[in-house]
Formats: structure tokens, C-alpha cells, sequence
């Protein structure tokens, strides 16, 4: 696929706010600091398409990106642990859930991982939770420069590990990625064309 157009259109909290156009969405999700803002520029060819829609008060919002004015791509805000007592508790912000379970427009979500570190709980609640919720997904692995070849290999292999001692009884499509290096552009976007002209 080749981006011809990708425009920031509106950045919100409410999912009953979001574009109301009947065009396919993928949303981009993960910790903060897992790569997401780069990710989505090597995506896009645009230095700073997602920066744009970051600036201070904008990130924590649902960011809706038209693409070749034919899908969106969506921005969502990375999650994270609060303190509840002495144990933590993953949240998952209201906005955020009320995105997954009620926007039909969305087709898939790509998950984030920072490919160098090992399966992280609150990852792999949040992927349970899209299981659960019956949210078509993918797992975008980052940073994948930052390690060997062999070393990718055993990270993705004990990952597979853990989401299947987590009763996934396969493992989601999956995508490597190095946003300094342009991998896996390729891959995700001819993924998202097959998907949209089915
Ligand atoms: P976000 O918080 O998830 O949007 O993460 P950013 O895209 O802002 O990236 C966080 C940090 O990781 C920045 O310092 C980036 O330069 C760095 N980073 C992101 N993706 C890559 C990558 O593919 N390779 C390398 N080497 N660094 C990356």
C-alpha cells in the first residue's frame, strides 16, 4: 500500500464523538514508551503525524488519522498499573474500553511489545481483555534493531509460551517491527489492504 494521504482529523474522549464515517479502523495500543508514536510515522512516511496529536493534553485521547481516505488509523492512549493498596491493579481507562466494545467501525487492534523485554503482565491482561471482548487483534513487536536475529527468535518463542499458558490456544498474527529501520512496514500495511478489501 502506498500512503498518499494520512491527516490528523480529531482527538477525543468520547467514543460517541469519534468520525462518524463507515470506514475500517485499526487501532495502535500499548504501554507507553513501547514505540507506538514512531511505529505509526514509519507507517505513515510522516515525521510527525503522531507527535502532532501528542502534545501535552492531547495524549491521553482517542487521536483518529484518515489514510488515504479509505481507513483510519487510531491512536489510543498506552495503559497502565494504579496503585490499589498494596497490590496493582491494571487499568484500563473507561474511554478506552468503551472504544473496544463499542466501536463498529473497528476491524483490528495491534498490540505493541517491546520485543526486548519479557511477556508483562499488564500486557498480557490487556490481551486477555481483547480476547474476552472478542476484539480482533494483532501483535506488533518493536525495537527489533535493538537485538540479534537470534535473540528475536527466542523472545517471540517464549512469548508464544506465555500466551499459551495463558489458554490462548493459538497465537495471535504478529508483526516485527523496527520503526528506525523501516521493518515490517511492508508487512502491516499489505495486512491492512487484504484486510479492507475483503
Ligand atoms: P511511545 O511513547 O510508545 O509513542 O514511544 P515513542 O515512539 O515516543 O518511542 C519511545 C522511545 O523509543 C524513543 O526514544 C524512540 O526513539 C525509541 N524507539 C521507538 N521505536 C524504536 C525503534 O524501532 N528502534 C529504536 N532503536 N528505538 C525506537
Amino acid at each position: 500500500m502506498k500512503i498518499n494521504t494520512a491527516e490528523f482529523i480529531i482527538s477525543n474522549s468520547e467514543v460517541s464523538k469519534c468520525p462518524n464515517e463507515p470506514l475500517p479502523e485499526y487501532a495502535f495500543i500499548g504501554r507507553s514508551n513501547v514505540g507506538k508514536s514512531s511505529l505509526i510515522n514509519m507507517l505513515t512516511e510522516r515525521k510527525k503525524l503522531a507527535k502532532t496529536s501528542a502534545r501535552p493534553g492531547k495524549t491521553q485521547l482517542i487521536n483518529h488519522f484518515k489514510i488515504n481516505s479509505n481507513w483510519y488509523l487510531v491512536d489510543l492512549p498506552g495503559y497502565g498499573y494504579a496503585k490499589v493498596s498494596k497490590k496493582t491493579k491494571a487499568v484500563f481507562q473507561q474511554f478506552i474500553t468503551d472504544y473496544f466494545e463499542k466501536r463498529e467501525q473497528l476491524v483490528c487492534a495491534f498490540v505493541l511489545i517491546d520485543i526486548r523485554l519479557e511477556a508483562q503482565k499488564i500486557d498480557l491482561e490487556f490481551i486477555t481483555y481483547l480476547g474476552e471482548t472478542e476484539v480482533p487483534f494483532c501483535i506488533i513487536f518493536t525495537k527489533a534493531d535493538k537485538i540479534g536475529k537470534s535473540k528475536i527468535a527466542s523472545n517471540i518463542a517464549a512469548y508464544k509460551k506465555q500466551l499459551l499458558a495463558n489458554n490462548w490456544a493459538e497465537i495471535p498474527q504478529y508483526f516485527v517491527t523496527s520503526s528506525s529501520e523501516g521493518t515490517g512496514r511492508d508487512e502491516i500495511l499489505e495486512f491492512i489492504d487484504g484486510v479492507n478489501e475483503d
